[in-house]
């Protein structure tokens, strides 16, 4: 049985995202990769480690088999754009383009992720502790840093600046926090994420902690937590207030490392940043003035199309990013194609073709709006937005 069924399914999921598509997922579950053959010939101590891991692992389960998730209050509200947690319907998995540059990257990066790496990482649940962090304790955006060596801190500081300055909302009390893989080497982190999203004892979190950075240690493919995989995400969270002994969350942009790193990997490290953090932001807009409308499949494809167009809106305007039509245009063929290999793009975030038009849409009300000298106010804009939707889903 496995520790926890519905991240565990995450996970598995998530593989099948960075491994590209189902035939890249089969082969990564097959044990005959020439890796972990060499890497259990050339150490007989990798052998005794890979042991002492499995029967602790199964000693601490054997402990905890009931052990399911009882944060729910700490669920993501919104799903994450990248990684559907709640996505169950694996089989509706649309024929995926592996062909994009960044499942290409991906898929290169996980190809030294053996059925070993594989297995630890979902029994282990530890995909899901950097998210769960950075949601329930990171709550300040002083002194974050974000990209795995600091490289988007600059940018992306003055972007969500601009965006606050921008969109006419309540925004002082948003916060923008990164997401770290490394906290998988930092135990006081993983022991307060595990008992939050878990329930449970401190002993029974740190007995986790340590097998996980043990593994960590153990196997370079997770590359002492930097791996992007662990933090190839970014999502928006409304403020709640979770009661004791938590803080109160605020309103809340978190951006993963893993994400930023891919998109400057394949070339559009000069967009990428900016046009994730703006769809997010978008999110931000939705919660303040009501504008999610309900849940399901359509009220959530509506809500991304709308995030897309607040998003280019922002990007393309003389007094958000000013930035070249044609160059946004070509993040977002990359972006879009995204959703294609993770969950049903057409159920939950609309097809790339969709998502086109909603931010090509909104560039030619940034042409309109520009001839005026002024920025749109958000209600406004998202009342145009709902105008059109129709058009927009007959693409
Ligand atoms: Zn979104």
């Amino acid at each position: 049985m496995k520790r926890l069924k519905l991240l565990s399914g995450a996970f598995l999921l998530m593989a099948m995202l960075f491994a590209g598509c189902q035939k890249q997922t089969h082969s990564i579950k097959e044990e005959t990769t020439a890796g972990e053959r060499s890497a259990v010939k050339s150490s007989s101590r990798v052998a005794a480690l890979k042991e002492g891991i499995e029967e602790r692992l199964n000693r601490l389960k054997a402990g905890q088999e009931n052990r399911t998730i009882t944060g729910t209050r700490f669920l993501l509200r919104q799903h994450p754009e990248y990684r559907n947690l709640l996505l169950n319907a694996l089989n509706d998995v649309p024929a995926c383009n592996d062909d994009t540059k960044i499942n290409l990257w991906l898929n290169d990066q996980l190809s030294d992720w053996t059925a070993t790496v594989v297995f630890y990482a979902i029994e282990t649940g530890m995909l899901d502790y950097p998210t769960y962090d950075a949601l329930i304790f990171e709550n300040s955006g002083a002194g974050q840093v974000f990209g795995a060596q600091g490289t988007y801190t600059q940018r992306l500081t003055k972007t969500f600046k601009d965006l606050k300055r921008f969109w006419d909302i309540e925004s002082a009390g948003i916060v923008m926090v990164a997401m770290h893989g490394d906290m998988l080497l930092d135990r006081e982190k993983i022991i307060r994420t595990d008992m939050a999203l878990y329930g449970t004892t401190e002993e029974d979190a740190g007995a986790w902690a340590d097998l996980i950075i043990e593994i960590i240690n153990a196997f370079p493919q997770y590359r002492m937590g930097n791996h992007p995989i662990f933090t190839f995400n970014a999502f928006a969270q409304k403020g709640f207030d979770p009661g004791t002994p938590y803080e109160p969350i605020p309103d809340k942009i978190v951006m993963g490392d893993g994400i930023l790193d891919g998109f400057n990997a394949i070339g559009y490290g000069d967009v990428a940043p900016q046009a994730i953090l703006a769809h997010e932001f978008g999110h931000q807009v939705q919660y303040q003035l009501n504008l999610t409308g309900g849940s399901g499949p359509e009220a959530s494809r509506r809500s991304e199309l709308m995030a897309d167009a607040f998003s280019a809106y922002f990007l393309a305007h003389s007094r958000g990013q000013s930035m070249n039509w044609k160059r946004v245009q070509q993040f977002l063929q990359v972006f879009f194609n995204i959703g294609d290999c993770s969950f049903t793009s057409n159920d939950h975030h609309g097809t790339p073709a969709q998502r086109m038009a909603a931010a090509t849409w909104a560039y030619g009300v940034v042409e309109a709006a520009q001839k005026q000298g002024h920025i749109l106010s958000a209600g406004a804009f998202a009342s145009m937005f709902d105008a059109v939707l129709p058009q927009i889903l007959n693409n």
